[in-house]
């Protein structure tokens, strides 16, 4: 898997929960819907339980 982003050491962590979504097999990332600024992470088990991510901007989303 490469994944590479800016300003990352090889580390993403799942926005909801924190984990770092580089060991997961399965992850989402997308721009947040609202300031499309900010990179939403979320792992395989975040999305599967709709775990609720609050972006910097102070949106929150399933
Ligand atoms: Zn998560
Ligand atoms: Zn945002």
């Amino acid at each position: 898997m490469a994944v590479r982003f800016a300003g990352g050491e090889g580390y993403m962590k799942c926005t909801s929960c924190h984990v770092n979504v580089l060991s997961e097999d399965n992850f989402t990332k997308f721009a947040c819907p609202a300031c499309l600024k900010d990179e939403i992470v979320r792992c395989e088990s975040c999305r599967r339980k709709s775990n609720i991510y609050v972006c910097s901007c102070g949106f929150e989303g399933p």
